[in-house]
């Protein structure tokens, strides 16, 4: 590690930070100079370390629009003061962060590793300690060049550092809490960190400022398919008022029912202008909507297919690209695109 890197910790809440509360037994979160008194480790770290602490911290799952532009909004005030950013945040939601601030951060080049923990730092088998530290590592080091070895939006957790737009939560016990199952990881940590170079993004070339787009449109609804759904119901969300986008959450490699109750709902989204974008519920593999007939209907009622996105990425993208463009055919055009290494186009 390069002793002169300057890292900002941006603390959010989240378990990593939490306590247990005397009175009710449940976790709240606590001032962050206790986590600095909790990890001694860090005072070794060679590197200047400052902390951002936010108020109030917040369990991630109250995590909306203005915490992302707040969040934005701090990285983008330090970026010129600093080489690298970790982020501590709750873990529930973490990935939907992490791709939400991938579009935000136009011509990023420098690391941003978001990390939390399954147990709070203070218990004696913490996950949160190794978490932090490897993050601070991650965030601060740099290639042969002098560039940042990493200069992506990342998550880091349980001695892997993935693209964070590729990232979903799956396991809510275990310590290995994320997966990326259509993306390979970026580094693996054990005696060295190693880092898969190959598949890291670097940009063409480095020196561009970084662009903070806080514009976000959560007009947006998703709908997860289940076997027997109501029409009655579906055409209700579909309906509503000032609906941009509809993100269909559809069964294999793209398919949906084929019947003209919900096909006729699909169509009118379509015809009014409304997006409607097919990602699949299965975490592994891609939407091919020409694979079976099912999915064909759906391209036929002009449905955009979702590529191998987590609904994570699908959603961010949605509000950013809608908070960008009052036109929806501009959207489109963009969804199709792969902005930031989130979706695989063969
Ligand atoms: N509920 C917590 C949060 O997401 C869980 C965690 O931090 O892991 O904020």
């Amino acid at each position: 590690m390069n002793g002169l890197q300057k890292i900002l910790l941006i603390y959010t809440g989240g378990t990593i930070g939490m306590k247990q509360d005397r009175e009710t037994g449940t976790l709240v979160p606590f001032d962050f100079s206790q986590i600095l008194s909790e990890v001694p480790e860090l005072k070794k770290i060679v590197c200047r370390l400052d902390v951002h602490s936010f108020s109030p911290l917040i369990d991630s799952s109250d995590v909306n629009m203005e915490f992302w532009i707040e969040l934005a909004g701090i990285i983008e005030k330090n970026y010129e003061s600093y080489d690298g950013f970790v982020v501590l945040h709750g873990t529930d939601t973490m990935s939907y962060s992490a791709s939400m601030l991938s579009f935000m951060l136009d011509d990023l080049e420098k690391p941003v590793v978001f990390t939390g923990s399954q147990l709070p730092i203070g218990k004696l088998r913490t996950d949160g300690r190794e978490n932090l530290i490897s993050s601070i590592e991650v965030a601060a080091a740099v290639r042969s060049d002098g560039h940042p070895m990493v200069p992506e939006v990342t998550v880091f957790f349980e001695n892997i550092l993935y693209r964070g737009n590729r990232t979903t939560k799956y396991n809510a016990e275990n310590f290995r809490a994320f997966k990326s199952v259509n993306f390979p990881e970026l580094a693996e940590a054990g005696i060295h960190i190693k880092y898969n170079v190959a598949q890291i993004r670097y940009p063409e070339s480095w020196g561009h400022p970084l662009w903070v787009r806080k514009n976000l449109d959560n007009s947006l609804a998703t709908v997860r398919l289940v076997p027997g759904m109501n029409r009655k119901m579906l055409k209700g969300i579909c309906s509503v008022e000032g609906l941009r986008a509809v993100i269909l959450e559809t069964y294999g490699s793209g398919n949906a029912p084929t019947d003209s109750g919900f096909l006729e709902v699909i169509g009118e989204l379509t015809s009014r202008g409304v997006i409607v974008l097919n990602v699949s519920q299965c975490p592994a593999g891609c939407v091919d909507m020409d694979a079976y007939a099912t999915g064909r209907a759906l391209k036929m009622a002009g449905v955009l297919g979702g590529y191998d996105s987590t609904v994570e990425a699908a959603v961010t993208k949605l509000y950013f690209l809608l908070g960008q463009f009052a036109d929806n055919v501009s959207v489109k055009r963009y969804l199709c695109k792969n902005m930031r290494g989130e979706i695989t186009i063969m």
